[in-house]
């Protein structure tokens, strides 16, 4: 059969993944001989909670041709090197999860063997010592490593805080200057082809009809053409991870500007501070099955350091995936496709994840189930990923001071996670799932900072000469405190990087 290329696509939403679906689309179709077309409703605010980010969505915004110092500028962005995870394995305890590597190989093997083996003799470091953005994040520094110039920090990894709403603005922009037509109208009833069972159209509230061939739903978690329309279910992960709200609010700009998100744990759930160069986005996620949503909003404001400047907002959410996130001509991304909460701030990941798949795999008319099938089986992946390693944080914790953490001692685990975690209990060794956006530096960084080491060791590393190991990293530890000590601090850099 003779399939066709799609040249009329139709995406609804202009929330984050609206925009960010429209800007990458515009980059790399063809002006030419495809229309896409954005629209939001004017009644209905998009979430505008995704302040923290990956490093991949620094890849994201240099794919798209964007100035990084322009849309830092633009968006009041901070960096961001990592997670400080507090009072997660008890109360006073934290730790690091840095983006980037953690140490090399030494004689050929992973450097997480080495540290452990090297601890056997007598090593005092923590695994992410030798992290070089857990060590500029613990001392606030902060640089972008030139390519051209490597050092011994240049295996640090960073990504952004920023405001969610100017980022929408900065991309609407960009997307608009390369044709995408914007249009505020809100939808009122998604038309369905009653022979195909396809999308045919729109209809917006003033009556107008909206016309296309390929539509993106991108409207947020009631999922209008995806969910409501196709029908298409929604598979609840609430067994494995059952908080269900956020108490959100912003606060007035601090005087100190960590790189760094905070994410502190609390009785019913637990806390984060992303700082931005003009206020503090905060939030308490937390499950009401322990816990009021009135109960939840006095804990959250009494916790704030600085005065809050907006009203607290009550978010409800459910974690899960749809079954589908490709049906016939209608593809879900952002929180129309699911949900995972924010721990390790992977919504907007998730979201490039989804446009980067649609533009590798893109429709044709005919649809291709080939196609529609690689995409759903490349974003279960992702999603499952992300998932399994949000639950590893809590499973590991020790907490039992309240019944929100006492139900983490009997909650069952996702298989998958179960079978990694029996695997690395013995040797160290991970399983490395496919597409897991968490490299092993990850999972051995949260392994490490909870406490849990394997029982034994590769073999292999036990012909490492434990003297001269220990000395190797005792003077890494040395050189990459001092090259941290020489950076600027993070404010200093982003104030002579990106004025504004
Ligand atoms: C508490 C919380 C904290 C989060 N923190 C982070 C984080 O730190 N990092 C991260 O990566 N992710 C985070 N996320 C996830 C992130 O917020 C979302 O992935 C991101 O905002 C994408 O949202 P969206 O564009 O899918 O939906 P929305 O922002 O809800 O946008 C929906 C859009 O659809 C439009 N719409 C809806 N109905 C209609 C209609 N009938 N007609 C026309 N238009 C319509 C709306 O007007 C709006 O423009 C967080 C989520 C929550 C709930």
């Amino acid at each position: 059969m003779q399939h066709q290329n799609v040249s009329q696509y139709v995406i609804v939403g202009g929330g984050t993944a609206g925009w960010m679906t429209a800007a990458l689309l515009s980059k790399v179709l063809p002006q030419s001989s495809v229309n896409i077309t954005l629209v939001e409703s004017p009644d209905r605010p998009s979430v505008g909670v995704g302040e923290a980010t990956v490093p991949s969505f620094v890849d994201f915004v240099r794919l798209l041709g964007i100035n990084e110092q322009e849309f830092i500028a633009s968006t009041a962005a901070t960096f961001k090197l990592g997670i400080r995870f507090s009072d997660w394995l008890q109360k006073g305890h934290s730790y690091w999860h840095p983006f980037g590597n953690v140490g090399a190989r030494i004689d050929g093997q992973s450097f997480f063997q080495q540290w452990l083996n090297a601890r056997q003799a007598g090593l005092q470091n923590e695994y992410t010592d030798f992290s070089p953005s857990a060590r500029m994040a613990e001392k606030q520094r902060f640089f972008v490593p030139e390519p051209a110039k490597p050092n011994n920090l240049s295996r640090m990894g960073y990504a952004y805080h920023f405001d969610a709403q100017r980022v929408a603005d900065f991309l609407c922009e960009y997307a608009t200057s390369r044709g995408v037509t914007h249009k505020r109208e809100h939808i009122e009833t998604v038309n369905v082809d009653s022979k195909l069972g396809t999308i045919a159209g729109l209809t917006t509230a003033s009556g107008n009809e909206i016309g296309g061939e390929f539509f993106i739903d991108c409207s947020g978690d009631k999922a209008l053409l995806l969910g409501k329309t196709l029908g298409v279910a929604f598979e609840s992960w609430q067994q494995y991870l059952p908080a269900n709200g956020a108490i959100v609010a912003q606060s007035e700009k601090s005087l100190s500007l960590p790189p760094y998100t905070e994410s502190i744990a609390e009785p019913m759930g637990w806390r984060w501070r992303i700082p931005l160069q003009n206020r503090v986005g905060n939030g308490l996620v937390f499950c009401d099955e322990y816990c009021s949503v009135e109960q939840a909003t006095a804990y959250f404001l009494d916790c704030l350091k600085d005065s809050v400047v907006t009203e607290p907002r009550h978010l409800r959410f459910e974690t899960g995936r749809r079954q589908l996130f490709w049906e016939k001509n209608c593809v879900a991304i952002g929180l129309s496709s699911g949900f995972l909460e924010p721990l390790e701030s992977t919504g907007i990941y998730l979201i490039m994840r989804g446009v980067l798949n649609l533009a590798k795999l893109l429709p044709s008319l005919p649809a291709c189930q080939a196609t529609t099938s690689e995409y759903n089986r490349l974003m279960a992946t992702e999603y499952e990923n992300i998932r399994d390693f949000i639950v590893l944080h809590y499973c590991l914790s020790d907490r039992d001071d309240s019944p929100f953490w006492q139900s983490w001692q009997h909650r069952e685990l996702p298989e998958s996670l179960q079978k990694k975690l029996a695997l690395y209990n013995t040797r160290g060794v991970l399983i490395h799932n496919e597409l897991d956006l968490f490299a092993s530096d990850s999972w051995h960084a949260v392994l490490a900072g909870m406490g849990v080491l394997p029982r034994g060791m590769d073999p292999l590393v036990e012909k490492t000469n434990l003297s001269e190991l220990v000395k190797l990293l005792q003077k890494f530890d040395y050189s990459l405190n001092h090259s941290v000590e020489q950076l600027f601090h993070h404010e200093d850099f982003l104030a002579r990087y990106a004025p504004g």
